[in-house]
């Protein structure tokens, strides 16, 4: 089938690659020129562990190509996918969908074949159905074309397997056309087992939002227990190895610490509850703002624990901070809860140096004026506390007596809660963690 995939960022050139992957025709659709510059190349421009390989293997099969022109795309394609952002208004907590707006007031005028035009941003519920009544507005009579909504649950750091091998794929729909051919787009996964879920498109939209609320909830959860653990002198991380064995509650997502970023729980809460406002059922998830507002207090919790370490101020003492992204195995800062402290403990007078294996260009885009260091040992040169913000499994492995010997202050937080706290203290250091006794 000849797909476009329109919106080339971690969603989009991950889907992009994959489609071509799996058989089809795919030109992907891009505003941001360099971007697409990079593709074309088979460079991937960002930081996605597996991508480049299946990047290159679909532009070298000639089945992969890119644009920047929604013409060429509107000629192109029998289904057009919409991956563009829908970040957080600037000024309120609802979703901006100008993107999405953008790409299809661009488009449909444009449209002369008969297609398929499937989101997979991530929108309130209500989206396709605003989104298909624009399209007719602007579609060429007699056109004939349809939207559906296909959201999208791939975890970046995962994103090729996410998207090769989903948990389930996800289809709202108006029609049974639309059904055949999402199902026909996909028809290499359903037949490898992927659960396939056909619904309207209000649902589909809810199932990713509904979805993103949970996990936030279930890692509030736990965090709002290490709480209560450091008052009462319990071990967060027995507590939820405990819960988690039983089945109706699990593991996964259960590990306290610093809390959720990135590009998309945060600002899916904050959209969640803006509709439910608008819907008239606020109070129906009014407790997403608790869960919001919990994660927030741990990157609190962690500049008062900082703090607290160091004698009760950080003004003029250095800091090392070791990662900066919003968790490992990516390069995005969006809404990074790492980038979020170190701010807040620069604004409060430390000298922060600030490693990470990834992130680095895209922090100091953010906060410049940070120091970026390279190399974890010249971070933690003469610190008087590291922080270990971002779980990078290249944090586990640092061996704490050899960086005793750059750092003779040995005081180590470590606010995700992955480093092996008896082999940090046995090497001499002091180690805080949330929710974990400060002495064994
Ligand atoms: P991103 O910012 O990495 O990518 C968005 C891309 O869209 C950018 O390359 C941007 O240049 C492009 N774009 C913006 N306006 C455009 C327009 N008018 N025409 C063409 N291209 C345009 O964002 P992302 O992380 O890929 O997220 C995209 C959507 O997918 C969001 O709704 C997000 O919530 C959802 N999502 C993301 C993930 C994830 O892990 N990143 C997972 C599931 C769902």
């Amino acid at each position: 089938m000849r797909l476009t995939v329109i919106g080339t960022g971690y969603l989009g050139a991950v889907h992009a690659a994959c489609m071509a992957d799996i058989g089809h025709e795919v030109l992907g659709v891009d505003i941001d020129a360099e971007k697409i510059a990079a593709l074309s190349e088979a460079r991937v421009p960002f930081f996605e562990p597996g991508l480049q390989e299946v990047l290159g293997k679909a532009v070298g099969s000639g089945r992969l190509h890119f644009t920047t022109s929604l013409e060429e795309a509107a000629e192109f394609g029998d289904v057009h996918f919409i991956c563009v952002s829908t970040p957080q208004c600037r000024d309120s907590p609802a979703a901006d969908l100008r993107a999405v707006d953008a790409v299809i007031d661009g488009l449909a005028p444009q449209l002369r074949r008969r297609c398929l035009i499937v989101g997979k941003s991530t929108v309130p519920a209500g989206t396709t159905a605003r989104l298909a009544m624009r399209v007719r507005e602007q579609a060429p009579e007699g056109t004939d074309v349809e939207v559906a909504w296909n959201p999208e649950f791939l975890r970046e750091g995962f994103a090729v397997q996410d998207t090769l091998r989903p948990d389930r794929l996800v289809a709202g729909v108006l029609s049974q056309r639309a059904d055949r051919i999402l199902r026909e787009v996909y028809a290499p996964l359903v037949r490898a087992g992927v659960p396939y879920i056909s619904t309207d498109p209000a649902t589909a939209e809810l199932v990713k939002v509904a979805a993103n609320s949970f996990l936030a909830t279930k890692i509030s959860f736990i965090n709002a227990m290490a709480e209560v653990c450091d008052a009462t002198g319990a071990d967060v991380m027995s507590l939820s190895e405990a819960l988690g064995y039983d089945p109706r509650i699990g593991r996964r997502f259960l590990s306290a610490g610093l809390g959720f970023g990135g590009g998309c729980l945060p600002k899916d809460i904050r959209a969640f509850t803006a509709r439910a406002d608008e819907l008239g059922v606020g109070s129906a998830v009014s407790f997403l703002r608790e869960i919001d507002e919990i994660n927030a207090r741990q990157r609190r919790r962690t500049v008062d624990i900082a703090r607290d370490m160091l004698g009760g101020t950080l003004a003029a003492r250095r800091i090392a901070v070791l990662g900066a992204t919003f968790k490992p195995d990516t390069d995005d800062v969006r809404d990074s809860p790492a980038l979020a402290v170190a701010a807040a403990i620069h604004r409060e007078g430390a000298e922060v140096a600030v490693h990470d294996p990834e992130g680095m260009d895209n922090a100091r885009a953010v906060l410049p004026k940070l120091d970026y260091v390279p190399d974890v040992d010249k971070a933690c040169l003469g610190a008087d506390l590291v922080l270990h913000l971002t779980e990078w499994s290249d944090y586990r492995r640092i061996d704490p007596g050899a960086l005793a010997v750059v750092t003779p202050a040995r005081k180590i937080l470590d606010a995700r809660n992955a480093l092996d706290a008896s082999l940090w203290r046995s090497a001499g250091w002091t180690l805080r963690a949330l929710g974990r006794p400060a002495q064994p």
